[in-house]
C-alpha cells in the first residue's frame, strides 16, 4: 500500500509539513496489533493475517503478545465478567498512544450471550475506539475497523492524549 504524503508544501528541494501530521503518518502505517482473542472472532483476525487479506499491507503483521509492545488492543471474542480483570490490566500495560478495536457482537455488546457471566460489551471496563459489528465479522469487516483505526491515528492531535478530556476519560474508567 503507497502511503499518500501528509498535507503540506513542497518545492525544489524541499517539503515542509505540520510534525502531527508526519506523526500521525507514521502511528497510521506502524501499528503493532494485541490480539486478545478468546474465541470464534479470534479465527476470524487469524484470516485476517493470512496471504488472501494480507495484514502486512497495512503495516500490521508484526503482533505482539506484550503489551508494552503494542499499541493497537483487538478484543475478538466473547469476554467473561471472570476474564474483564485480566483484559483491563493487559490495556493498562500497553504504553500510549493506544488504540482498541472490539471485534464481533461478543465484544461489543456481548452478542449472544445475554447472560450472568458474560460482559456485555467491553466498553464496560475499557474505552473503545472502534465497534465491529457481526456474528462473526468477515475479515473484510475487521479490516475496515483497523482502517477506521488507521484514520484516528492520522488525524489524532500529538497533544490529546495529555488533554483534560482524555484524562477522564481515563478517570471514568478508573484508569489513571
Ligand atoms: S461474536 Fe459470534 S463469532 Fe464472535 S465470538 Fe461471539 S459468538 Fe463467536
Amino acid at each position: 500500500m503507497d502511503a499518500e504524503p501528509p498535507e503540506g508544501f513542497e518545492g525544489e528541494g524541499f517539503f515542509a509539513t505540520k510534525l502531527s501530521s508526519v506523526i500521525g503518518m507514521a502511528r497510521k502505517f506502524s501499528l503493532w496489533p494485541l490480539p486478545f482473542a478468546t474465541s470464534c472472532c479470534g479465527i476470524e483476525f487469524m484470516a485476517v493475517l493470512n496471504p488472501t487479506y494480507d495484514a502486512s499491507r497495512f503495516g500490521m503483521e508484526r503482533n505482539s503478545f506484550s503489551p508494552r509492545q503494542a499499541d493497537m488492543l483487538m478484543v475478538c471474542g466473547t469476554i467473561s465478567k471472570k476474564l474483564g480483570p485480566v483484559l483491563k490490566q493487559v490495556y493498562t500495560q500497553m504504553a500510549e498512544p493506544k488504540w482498541v478495536i472490539a471485534v464481533g457482537a461478543c465484544a461489543s455488546s456481548g452478542g449472544i450471550f445475554d447472560t450472568y457471566s458474560v460482559l456485555q460489551g467491553i466498553d464496560k471496563i475499557i474505552p473503545v475506539d472502534v465497534y465491529v459489528p457481526g456474528c462473526p465479522p468477515r475479515p473484510e469487516q475487521i479490516i475496515e475497523g483497523v482502517m477506521q483505526v488507521q484514520a484516528l491515528c492520522e488525524g489524532e492531535s500529538i497533544r490529546r492524549r495529555d488533554m483534560p478530556e482524555y484524562k477522564n476519560l481515563l478517570e471514568s474508567y478508573g484508569i489513571n
